[in-house]
């Protein structure tokens, strides 16, 4: 139970590491859209970031066990697994990303890319959009944004204003915003060129979660990819949480940008495995052969049988049950019956997002924008009384990340917007 197990975990677990609400919830189990805590309630997962095709997905749990039992070893071996997974893996990929490091956790693969930028170019320097997470390792600590910084170096990292159309110079009726913005990270290459320190990557997410939800402007990568090529420096794709068709339109986030904008480094991980450790960085031969030269890549755990199991079946889940599709409608569905509870309740800013993965910003003030940040950590705890999960992002943190699994249907999002009215209504 919650009483007991939480004085333990206290005891052995770091500060930094804290639970998602004031009185924790000790889930037991999940299955599909839902999760079912210690008493046998169930609570709608809203706030799900890794299970992709829903929790304990039959299929999923079915491979696993089958693989676990038969063989599990290192990518030293070979085994079918491995090279059929790599190959419907970069199937879903713009050509020539063909060659796959796999690792364990989106932390190592944008760790890898950086690593290989750096060495390619014998350069130093990221420019990053600001507010990012990228991960744990000492090198992607030092492109996080300052508040996961402790002992970094963030001398070469340089980060460029989030694109914000809520809250930017630039609006959603302005359709040059995207080229307004990309600007700023435009200036910052020359900038830097001009200092004698040319960047080394280009490192950014398809819709940014810890910048609060932002939906990048149309227009705002394609111009930043061709000064990118200009300058020498090469581009990272962290697709850790926008990949595998979350966003609806396409399959990966940085292809709802246009077909210019192709990475040199795609960078994944959380839904690959729909909660099973299952990381990436691809690449293509080219780079991968230059990056030869240093030696050789091995990690142990990275590409296991398991792990390439869970990975291809994911694979075929998302396309047999059309859970990109799903992603597209349902999470417009979702948006829409979010938007119009907003004539209603003064505290919604704006609603914003692609596919499944949106935000709804609570604000004090509809004019000045004021942050209605403990008002929105509160709807989380009253959301979560009514069964409802769901939990706040954003530099203020007065933004609602909404993540479902991709299984997430109508009814869901009916219900989640009746339990966000109710509680709006109730006010506090
Ligand atoms: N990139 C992004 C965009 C992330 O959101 C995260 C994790 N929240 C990571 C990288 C790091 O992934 P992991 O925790 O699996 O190391």
């Amino acid at each position: 139970t919650a009483e007991r197990a939480l004085p333990k975990r206290h005891h052995h677990l770091p500060n930094s590491h804290p639970t998602y609400f004031t009185n924790p919830i000790a889930m037991v189990r999940a299955r599909d859209c839902r999760f079912y805590d210690e008493h046998g309630r169930s609570y709608l997962d809203a706030l799900n970031n890794v299970t992709l095709v829903g929790h304990g997905h039959p299929r999923l749990v079915d491979v696993a066990a089958r693989q676990l039992g038969r063989l599990n070893t290192n990518t030293r071996f070979v085994y079918d697994v491995l090279s059929e997974y790599a190959e419907r893996l970069t199937a879903t990929l713009p050509d020539g990303l063909d060659v796959v490091y796999f690792v364990n956790s989106g932390s190592e693969a944008n760790d890898l890319a950086l690593r290989m930028s750096r060495y390619l170019t014998k350069r130093d320097d990221v420019v990053i959009i600001d507010d990012a997470y990228h991960g744990y390792t000492t090198t992607v600590a030092d492109v996080s944004p300052s508040r996961y910084k402790h002992y970094g170096k963030p001398d070469t990292t340089h980060p460029t204003p989030v694109p914000d159309r809520y809250r930017g110079r630039y609006g959603y009726d302005d359709p040059e915003a995207g080229a307004h913005y990309a600007r700023h990270v435009i200036e910052t290459f020359d900038r830097l060129a001009a200092e004698g320190r040319p960047p080394a990557a280009y490192l950014f997410e398809a819709l940014l979660a810890g910048g609060g939800q932002v939906v990048l402007p149309p227009g705002y990568l394609a111009p930043i990819f061709a000064a990118a090529s200009r300058a020498g420096a090469m581009t990272i794709a962290d697709e850790v949480q926008v990949g595998f068709g979350r966003l609806g339109e396409a399959f990966w986030g940085f292809q709802t940008q246009g077909p210019d904008v192709v990475p040199d480094f795609v960078t994944m991980g959380k839904a690959m495995g729909n909660g099973f450790p299952v990381a990436a960085m691809v690449t293509t031969r080219e780079i991968s052969q230059a990056f030869d030269a240093t030696g050789r890549f091995f990690s142990t755990y990275g590409g296991n049988p398991v792990a390439c199991a869970v990975g291809l079946e994911l694979l075929k889940v998302v396309e047999e049950e059309g859970l990109q599709q799903n992603a597209l409608e349902t999470g417009q569905y979702l948006r829409d019956v979010l938007a119009a509870l907003a004539p209603k309740h003064e505290l919604i800013g704006d609603v914003r997002g692609q596919g499944f993965y949106s935000g709804v910003e609570f604000v004090l003030d509809r004019e000045t924008k004021e942050p209605a940040s403990e008002e929105t950590l509160l709807i989380c705890e009253r959301l979560k009384d009514r069964g409802v999960l769901v939990y706040p992002t954003g530099p203020a943190w007065n933004i609602l990340k909404l993540k479902p699994p991709l299984s997430f249907t109508r009814d869901h999002a009916d219900e989640f917007a009746a339990a966000l009215d109710a509680v709006l209504e109730e006010g506090w």
